[in-house]
């Protein structure tokens, strides 16, 4: 028996972890987070004083790194050569550093394996920004959410707020541009909507609204009872 790929791509903050989440329940699979992989190997770096836009500090680096995914009560957590990072890599500062080595090659081949051999193993939510068009091709259904960038920034600075943390609106709004400019510009397994995936604007819908309608394409995809 096979397992069940659903892949969900699109830029930063257009609800993608969010709805994974619940989809992940309903089908009762696992949720996967690629993103967070990213900011793990990213805050490494940034705790070694290394620059994350250059491959050559980066790339001696990897073979010493140990990335591993566990769950927890259901909630996805990221160990850093054997430390839970899952907190530590949401500020940010990471996000940033994240953006700049994702356009590495060999950075994006390390963590692509590990996706592909999860994908393997589980039936899987997974969201990031290349999972339909590069590291699951053939997943049994995608989607590419978005939203307009005010409503994502809006999103994001709830987030924070709600987390504890006062960030400054315009500063959210400036960070998620400039990293879907990154995400969308680098040459390797760029952000970019699949040609078979299924657009959702989540602009001015509700959570549950966007869930009813990821899952209304799912029915087929349940049916078939892979797992
Ligand atoms: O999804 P999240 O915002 O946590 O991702 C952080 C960064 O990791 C993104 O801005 C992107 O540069 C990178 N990323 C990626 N490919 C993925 C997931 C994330 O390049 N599949």
């Amino acid at each position: 028996m096979g397992t069940v790929s659903i892949a969900i791509d699109g830029p930063a903050g257009a609800g993608k972890s969010t709805i994974a989440k619940i989809v992940a329940k309903r089908m009762n699979i696992h949720y996967l987070d690629t993103g967070a992989m990213y900011r793990a190997v990213a805050l490494k770096a940034l705790e070694k004083g290394l620059d994350c836009k250059d491959p050559a500090q980066i790339i001696p680096m990897l073979s010493m790194t140990n990335l591993s995914i566990f769950y927890h009560q259901d909630q996805q957590h990221v160990y850093l050569d054997g430390k839970d990072v899952t907190d530590l890599i949401r500020f940010p500062r990471v996000s940033a550093a994240a953006s700049d080595i994702a356009v590495i090659p060999e950075v994006r081949m390390m963590l692509v394996k590990i996706q592909r051999e999860l994908a393997q193993r589980y039936s899987l939510v997974i969201d990031g920004r290349d999972i339909g068009t590069f590291v699951l091709p053939n997943a049994d259904k995608k989607f590419y959410l978005t939203a307009t960038l005010e409503e994502r920034a809006r999103r994001r600075w709830l987030e924070m707020q709600d987390k504890g943390y006062n960030t400054d609106f315009e500063e959210i709004k400036r960070d998620l541009e400039k990293r879907d400019l990154n995400d969308s510009n680098r040459a390797f397994a760029p952000l970019r909507k699949a040609e078979d995936a299924i657009l959702i604007d989540t602009t001015g819908k509700t959570i549950e609204q966007v869930v009813d309608e990821v899952c209304s394409h799912l029915a087929g995809v349940l049916d078939l009872d892979k797992r």
